[in-house]
Formats: C-alpha cells, structure tokens, sequence
C-alpha cells in the first residue's frame, strides 16, 4: 500500500519571518543609491547591473546576526511547522513526509545561530530526516544553468522539480508570499501530473490556499 508522503516546500523570508535585511543599489563608484527589500529586489529590473553600471550588495542576507536579533515570526506559520514537527516524529502516518526550506538566500555567515532563530520558536530544524533548508543562493544578480538567466522564481522552481522528482511524493505543497513563486509552483503539474499541489499565500499574518 502507498503511504502518504508529502512535501512541503517554506519560503523563509516573509513567510517565516519578517526580516530585515536589505539589498543596497550601489552606482559604480560605490555610493549608495538605494535600498531595497527582498520583495522589491524579486521585481528589480536587472539590466544596469548586467550591464554593471549598477551593483548589488547582498552582505547582509549573508548575517546570522542580523537575522537572529531582527527577524520577529510569522505566528500562524511557525504554529503549523510545530504541529509538522511533531506529527512527523510521533505519527505513523507522517513518519515519510518532510519540510524543505528553500530560501532565495546564499550562505550565511554562522549556521548554528540561523538555526537558533528556529530552534527558538520550538521548531525542531535539527530532525535532519524530516526538515532540510535549500539555499538557492539566487539572490545573486546573474545566476545561470546551462547558461540561461534565471529569474528568483525560475531558480526557486528549479529546486521544486529537483525534489519532488527524488521523491516523487503524492502530495507537494508550498508556503510562499511571493505570487510569482506560487504560479510556477502550481504549473509543476504540467510537468508531473501525477502529484497534488497545493500553495499557499502567506500574507499579512495568514495563509491562504491559491486556488489551482
Ligand atoms: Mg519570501
């Protein structure tokens, strides 16, 4: 008999917790031009800094600290990764399904201390059988594969199919607060229709399944 497998992807930034970093615009000579938030930077037109009349600083997405000491939870969130955590590691049923975190973000600087961030809202990111962070490190101005440009949420897709294809579970499911991300999730079922996906739209405090 099959039993039930799911997949559940989580976006961190906005969707597990409000966080602060920001990407800063810098001209060529270096001075600052501006600012931009995670969300800002996904719809940021990429051609000065192709062209590299523009650079993107990412330095402090990199920061343990920052995110450790800044980062404030997304309640209803962290409430539903508690429950996974435990039903993952108590009930049967559950035993086979897992929690990937894909995060645009590149390395940070100290692993435990990102760790911390949710090993203090209790949840239990050290169950290495059922929790895994994928850290697509897109938020670099010119990612490729093959090279192709790849926008955040073509990269962000890329790590979805890579799973689910060593998995092949029955059902996937992503967290995500960026649309883009959810539309090429839910598009996956072009390519593997054998599977059941469900998004979910993490705005303002609340999660709301996108109809598919
Ligand atoms: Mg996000």
């Amino acid at each position: 008999m099959q039993r039930q497998r799911i997949v559940r992807f989580v976006d961190i930034d906005e969707t597990v917790f409000h966080t602060t970093a920001h990407i800063k615009i810098r001209a060529e000579d270096g001075t600052l031009q501006k600012e931009l938030s995670n969300q800002q930077w996904n719809v940021y037109p990429r051609e000065n800094i192709i062209a590299k009349t523009e650079t993107a600083d990412f330095a402090e997405f990199s920061s343990a600290q920052k995110f450790f000491d800044e980062s404030i939870p997304v309640a209803p969130m962290v409430e539903m990764l508690r429950e996974w955590s435990y039903e993952m590691r108590t009930d049967p049923k559950h035993f086979r399904d897992m929690v990937v975190f894909v995060t645009a973000r590149g390395d940070f600087d100290d692993r435990e201390k990102l760790l911390d961030a949710f090993r203090r809202q209790l949840i239990c990111i050290d169950d290495k059988e059922h929790f895994y962070i994928s850290r697509t490190g897109n938020l670099s101005p010119d990612t490729r594969i093959n090279g192709i440009h790849l926008s955040v949420a073509q990269r962000k897709k890329v790590e979805y199919l890579h799973y689910l294809m060593a998995e092949m579970p029955a059902v996937a499911e992503l967290y995500e607060d960026d649309p883009k991300n959810i539309q090429d999730f839910l598009e996956l079922k072009k390519e593997m229709p054998a599977i059941e996906y469900r998004a979910f739209l993490v705005k303002d405090n609340t999660i709301t399944q996108v109809e598919n």
